[in-house]
């Protein structure tokens, strides 16, 4: 019954809140690394893009108004690692605020000695735990290109890692994936990161993955949707995680594509 009854609701959801075809048309060629999907999982991706759009909010900031293609433009990027994996796990927030370029957090924070500190940082993407995901405009816009860089499945993967508390590298994982092997391919991963940006060695991953395990793990969810092959030659062990993870396999797809 409760199953009908979502079914039900979804129709609903995207009989109402359909998206304009031309417009997700001219996005979606836009975002290469949206190439490779089939027919049938182009169709999802839009679908899980509409009913995400139905359930969160696309607010501005800075003086920036984001229009619709603004939010698609987000949107699409922000469930293709959710495609076979259910929009549930965005569950828990509604907001999704956009500024036109860098914004400045500031985090409050107090110090052992229990003096308040004042953290003020320019950011190109911020995810709060049970709140909102903020992204600069300029960034969105740059993401998608199979650069390696994609500031929204950035943000998006620490919301995935928040699933169980905070963010560290360790989302929750599916049934049939052992905790011990993904632990032990993303720290040995890290490790060699670091090790590698020590040597003043030319890192396979943006050297922001070093800063801690939870960008560890975004890092290597843009590779992973952005460069996948980049990303299997470099850490064969963390690939084969992030596949059962996200439950799709990047490099296969856009080899096939070829
Ligand atoms: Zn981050």
């Amino acid at each position: 019954m409760l199953q009908r009854w979502k079914q039900w609701r979804r129709e609903r959801l995207l009989q109402r809140h359909a998206l304009p075809k031309a417009l997700v048309a001219e996005i979606y060629s836009q975002l290469p690394v949206l190439a490779g999907l089939d027919r049938d999982e182009q169709e999802r991706l839009v679908e899980l893009a509409t009913l995400f759009l139905a359930d969160k909010r696309v607010l501005g900031a800075g003086g920036l108004e984001p229009d619709l293609g603004m939010a698609v433009t987000v949107a699409l990027q922000a469930c293709l690692p959710v495609l076979n994996l259910d929009l549930d796990w965005y569950r828990g927030f509604t907001t999704i605020i956009l500024y036109p370029g860098d914004f400045v957090a500031r985090h409050r924070y107090q110090d052992e000695l229990g003096l308040e500190h004042l953290d003020e940082q320019p950011m190109v993407g911020e995810a709060w735990d049970g709140g909102p995901v903020v992204l600069s405009w300029e960034d969105v816009a740059r993401s998608g290109e199979r650069d390696g860089f994609n500031v929204v499945i950035h943000e998006f993967a620490h919301k995935l890692d928040m699933r169980n508390g905070d963010a560290n590298g360790h989302p929750p994982l599916h049934e049939g994936m052992d905790r011990q092997v993904w632990t032990h391919a993303l720290s040995g991963a890290y490790e060699a990161l670091c090790d590698a940006l020590d040597a003043g060695e030319a890192p396979p991953l943006d050297a922001y993955a070093a800063e801690s395990p939870a960008e560890f793990f975004s890092v290597l969810s843009e590779a992973f949707f952005e460069l996948p092959e980049d990303l299997a030659m470099a850490y064969p062990e963390v690939y084969r995680q992030l596949v059962l993870f996200y439950r799709q396999d990047p490099w296969q797809r856009l080899q096939e594509k070829r």
